[in-house]
């Protein structure tokens, strides 16, 4: 059945709030943040550590911190607290990205049992299997991602333990590989272009010879599906195919994005059919779901990325990231005259259902609205 991902509007009278069909929240975010708390109160008195952020989202993990977790990592995996200072009585959960399988082998040597508090996302895992499937057929994994994001080094370390594998961020990236692929681009340079992107013993020569492309999978679907095009033309233009013999050097993996990511981005489009003032949305400033529903969403009006409803400081005024420059800005009268104001609201994977309802609570502090914002909310529920 088609899937309905038309907004649900929120009418307040003067202010009419559009909130995407599906936001927040995913599957992979909660059963780890149950699993969490879950390990909190189960064992107390011991020292648990996460190993780097449970999820994108600074209020969950400020209160991981205030019970008393530690981080291990930043999000980039930089140490903040060396391994040499745990032992085999901590626990150590591993957050929904999953980690690489250097990382898991060093806590396991220490003693540490991973596997008991692994909270990695059955959806992260669903590509790890995919690239092992594709492994054995011995095609070389591309993945499509942010090479410093933690899933996407999970995603490359479990890759790079079966086949050749290399990281492309985005389609520029995947252009000059198709050069290397063709032989536009001499093989020799590949290892400066990619550097730090590609599996150690990884053969320029040999090892483009036959791919396979999975993905972060929180990139945006259609970034992925593009990239996978590209790379699947350059092959059939490089050794002459036909739909009957393409897998013989391209393998079908179809996207690896997980279904949350996939019914925020559609939604968001659905969303954005409603001619609107502005758009908030909602999230983590490090998401990378969240971000790219920003990107959907400013290609077609004024968009603010807000963590919290504190960044929108008053009818005036509302702080919010630009992910470009990364960096907080204000931007002032981001509201409109007009009446109905019609603002879209959407938010990440990460973000919790109470945020949303902070931020509509706030903005329709603004207005002399007509109706409880609980009757409101009760029909978005
Ligand atoms: S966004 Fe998808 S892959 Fe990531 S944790 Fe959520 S359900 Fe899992």
């Amino acid at each position: 059945m088609k899937k309905d991902f038309t907004p649900t509007l929120l009418d307040f009278g003067p202010v009419h709030i559009y909130v995407a069909r599906h936001l927040g929240f995913c599957y992979g975010v909660e059963n780890a943040i149950e699993i969490s708390f879950r390990t909190i109160e189960k064992n107390p008195g011991k020292r648990i550590f996460l190993l780097s952020e449970m999820i994108h989202n600074p209020q969950v993990n400020a209160e991981l911190q205030s019970r008393g977790v530690k981080f291990l990592q930043d999000t980039y995996g930089k140490e903040l607290i060396t391994f040499n200072e745990l032992n085999a009585d901590d626990i150590v959960i591993i957050p929904a990205f999953g980690t690489t399988l250097e990382i898991e082998s060093k806590l396991n040597d220490i003693g540490i049992r991973t596997e008991k508090y692994n909270t990695t996302c059955p959806f992260v895992e669903k590509v790890w299997n995919r690239s092992e499937q594709i492994a054995k057929k011995n095609y070389t994994v591309v993945v499509h991602g942010k090479p410093k994001h933690e899933e996407t080094r999970a995603t490359f370390s479990h890759a790079a333990s079966n086949t050749p594998t290399v990281v492309v961020n985005d389609m520029q990236e995947a252009i000059t590989l198709s050069k290397f692929i063709n032989g536009e681009k001499p093989a020799g340079q590949f290892y400066e272009t990619f550097k730090n992107q590609y599996s150690k013993g990884f053969d320029a020569e040999k090892d483009l010879q036959r791919i396979g492309v999975v993905n972060q999978t929180t990139m945006l679907a259609s970034d992925t599906q593009a990239i996978a095009d590209f790379l699947k033309q350059t092959m059939i233009e490089k050794y002459n195919l036909t739909e009957a013999d393409i897998e013989n050097h391209f393998a079908d993996t179809r996207d690896t994005l997980c279904y949350a990511t996939n019914d925020n981005q559609s939604a968001a489009v659905g969303m954005l059919e409603t001619k609107a003032d502005f758009a908030i949305v909602i999230g983590g400033y490090n998401s990378s779901n969240t971000s790219h529903l920003v990107e959907l969403c400013e290609e077609k009006l004024p968009t603010y990325f807000i963590n919290s409803d504190e960044k929108i400081l008053s009818e005036r005024e509302i702080l919010h990231y630009d992910f470009h420059a990364k960096q907080e800005v204000l931007t002032s009268d981001y509201l409109t005259k007009n009446i109905p104001q019609r603002i879209l609201i959407t938010s990440g994977a990460s973000c919790p259902d109470a945020l949303v309802e902070d931020v509509i609570r706030k903005l329709t502090g603004f207005f002399p609205v007509s109706r409880s914002i609980e009757e409101m909310i009760e029909k978005m529920s």
